[in-house]
């Protein structure tokens, strides 16, 4: 059963979520798992209080939501990967375009899900390998070229690079080379890097270039480009009614989050009018989202209680971009 061309290349984004383990910080805040995932597809959230400080935290609320897929926190990061991503990567190689986000609050996951660490390499590490995994075993159909750049979306006055912008890279150890620096440069004044990070978005663009040629022997060029985005923590999206001159900063990030979720909703909603134009982010991306691109948003939450309202948030916010 095959769905008509129009469905097929219409503007859905594809929805996971992923839920982290349980922190040291809140098993030892005594704090209650607040998600349940019943089934790969279905999530429940419930909602604690603490009536007059009571020991016990009563339930008052279930929340129900559904994506495409939930992870839960013993899913590894290449599960997560091959359910998310490889099939963009593959895009990339037809010369398709494709963007992956994380979303979510401040220490919910996303950098974990699109960096990872040296001995869990995420997202980010693991479509870089697979790509050129595939170049290699392809090579003899044509010349593949691969440009990549790692920036920093850190105020709407700029974008800054983090690393090295439009490089030309053929091997792996490169790309982790630049990656490694591109996070590290991100992160190096140690009394704002979670600040910073927080407030930034971290957007690594693969571009695939390659030539093949026809019956004719004319040369045909192919343009894939994939898009990943460890996106700032959406704890400040949610506060655009008290932007102060004090928080120009904060409102700048809320802006690009802001202008995003215009985006993907208008994407989402059929819109003819996509108003992309409205933040540094969205510019960078808008030959990335929409039309035929494929779109796929990964939504890290915690599991612990304490956390409960951006978890909420972040569900909902992420119900309605599907
Ligand atoms: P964010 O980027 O959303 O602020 P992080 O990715 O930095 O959050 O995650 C916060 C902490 O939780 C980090 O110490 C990270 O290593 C850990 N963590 C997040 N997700 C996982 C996971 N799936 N498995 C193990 N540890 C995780
Ligand atoms: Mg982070």
């Amino acid at each position: 059963l095959s769905l008509p061309e129009t469905e097929k290349t219409g503007n859905r984004v594809t929805v996971f979520v992923r839920v982290r383990p349980i922190s040291k910080k809140e098993k030892e805040a005594d704090s209650r798992c607040c998600v349940t995932i019943v089934n790969p597809r279905d999530v429940y959230l419930t909602e604690f209080v603490n009536p007059n400080g009571y020991l016990r935290l009563k339930r008052i609320r279930r929340r129900h939501f559904t994506f495409d897929a939930c992870f839960p926190d013993s899913a590894t990061q290449q599960e997560v990967y091959s359910t998310t991503t490889s099939e963009l990567v593959e895009g990339v190689l037809q010369g398709r375009n494709g963007t992956v986000f994380c979303y979510g609050a401040t220490g919910a996951g996303k950098t974990y899900t699109m960096l990872g660490t040296v001995e869990s390499p995420g997202v980010m590490v693991l479509a870089i390998n697979d790509l050129f995994g595939k170049i290699k075993t392809r090579s003899c159909d044509g010349n593949y070229a691969v440009h990549l750049s790692y920036l920093e979306v850190y105020n709407e006055t700029g974008i800054v690079a983090a690393g090295l912008t439009q490089y030309r890279v053929y091997s792996t150890d490169e790309v982790m080379i630049l990656l490694q620096q591109g996070n590290h440069n991100r992160t190096t004044e140690p009394t704002r890097a979670n600040e910073t990070s927080s407030r930034s978005h971290a957007v690594l663009q693969v571009v695939v270039e390659y030539q093949v040629r026809d019956a004719a022997m004319n040369i045909i060029k192919n343009v894939g480009k994939l898009s990943l985005v460890d996106l700032a923590g959406s704890e400040r999206a949610l506060a655009t009614d008290q932007i102060t001159l004090r928080s120009l900063e904060g409102a700048n990030i809320n802006r690009s989050l802001l202008a995003l979720s215009s985006c993907i909703n208008a994407l989402v909603d059929g819109k003819k009018h996509i108003p992309y134009r409205n933040s540094k982010l969205t510019q960078l991306l808008k030959d990335s989202l929409g039309g035929t691109c494929s779109t796929v948003m990964i939504a890290n939450i915690s599991p612990s209680s304490l956390s409960s309202g951006e978890t909420q948030n972040t569900l909902h916010w992420a119900d309605r971009a599907k």
